[in-house]
């Protein structure tokens, strides 16, 4: 028998070498007793198939056993990092609380010109969106609150001389540390806000004869973009004596970085001054959302404009999608969309700040 089971062990070996020299490790376990049904010389074994599947198997196995070593690694990862946390928050907590309580006046002032801000801001866009019904007397608070909230701010921190910062010089500060830089970057980023609405006011409360509703939003568009050029400018002089002051390093760095603010600061003035240049541009240009619709197209029209429910007044057909509406209620329409109000079919540019908004975020740099 042992000698039947090596003749045939060699006459496979023969034959396996020369169908798979390189499978040696399986002729290795052929050899002790992987024959399956061998009678006599007969040795019938399935050897690449198996070959494969073995090795199919151990790789297989081997993924799943180290993505699943790594997946624990991770969890464990998370897990100290979840504590470390945890560990840490309570001291950030105490820190916060701090900086809270030891510029609760600053931080107060700053939320409350923040309220301010969104308040008359929503409230001069539905005044613009009134047109004639208007509210005259909230308009006139409007208007003259903005400048009084300015001159209550400059009042209460007079030794600063914050308003030094208008006229781009730095306020009255022994030391600018980042929070104070912060600090007066925000209240004067409020101020040019607050002086950007009451010019608006004052555009919406213009009576129609003076200057027509249907091109009003190019000047609310042209204040604004002059208030986010101007707002620019301000942080300039405060970020330079923060960063130039050289007391904890050597004055080489803080030039330094006073250069590349400054780099930083001028490709940001270039962009926004192209922004104003069109603007300005297109105060002086007409635009021309359609033409006069003919007699058969105003039938087909039906008798009153879809916008103000009301007969056409001075009726045009836009150029794209052939409604009709009147001139004034679609200019106004396009000064806060871009698509026709029936179809949504694209007709005009960008609205943005078309529509009396003012921009809120926060010019901090
Ligand atoms: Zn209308
Ligand atoms: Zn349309």
């Amino acid at each position: 028998m042992a000698t039947e089971q090596s003749t045939a062990s060699r006459n496979f070996s023969g034959y396996v070498r020369g169908v798979m020299p390189t499978v040696d490790s399986t002729l290795h376990a052929l050899n002790h007793g992987h024959q399956h049904g061998a009678t006599g010389g007969d040795v019938i074994i399935d050897i690449p198939g198996n070959t494969a599947q073995d090795e199919n198997e151990n790789t297989g196995g081997g993924t799943q056993n180290g993505g699943i070593g790594n997946a624990t690694a991770s969890l464990a990862d998370l897990r100290i990092a979840g504590t470390w946390v945890e560990k840490i928050i309570p001291f950030v907590i105490v820190v916060l609380l701090k900086t809270l309580v030891d510029h609760r006046l600053g931080l107060i002032v700053l939320i409350g010109m923040f309220g301010t801000f969104l308040h008359f801001n929503g409230s001069l866009k539905r005044q613009v969106a009134l047109k004639e019904k208007r509210n005259f007397f909230t308009l006139l608070v409007t208007m003259t609150f903005m400048p009084l909230n300015m001159l209550f701010i400059y009042y209460v921190f007079t030794e600063h001389q914050l308003q030094n910062c208008l006229i781009l010089m730095k306020p009255n500060f022994d030391q600018i540390d980042i929070w104070n830089l912060f600090w007066i970057v925000g209240i004067t980023d409020f101020i040019i806000k607050f002086i950007t609405i009451a010019a608006k006011c004052l555009v919406t409360l213009l009576p129609k004869s003076w200057l027509g509703y249907k091109v009003r939003g190019k000047y609310y568009l042209f204040i604004e973009q002059c208030s986010q050029f101007y707002r620019l400018l301000p942080p300039v002089p405060v970020w330079c004596s923060y960063l130039s002051d050289d007391t904890y390093s050597h004055w080489i760095l803080t030039y330094c970085l006073v250069f590349i603010y400054l780099i930083a600061k001028a490709r940001t003035v270039f962009d926004r001054t192209l922004d104003v240049r069109k603007a300005w541009k297109n105060l002086f240009s007409d635009v021309q959302y359609g033409d006069i619709p003919n007699k058969e197209e105003m039938l087909a029209a039906g008798s009153s404009c879809p916008i103000c429910q009301e007969d056409y007044d001075d009726p045009i057909m836009l150029h794209s999608c052939k409604h009709i509406f009147c001139e004034e209620c679609v200019s106004i329409w396009f000064d806060r969309e871009r698509t026709c109000p029936m179809c949504r079919a694209k007709i005009a540019d960008d609205p943005s700040w078309k529509d009396g908004s003012t921009a809120a975020y926060l010019q901090f740099f």
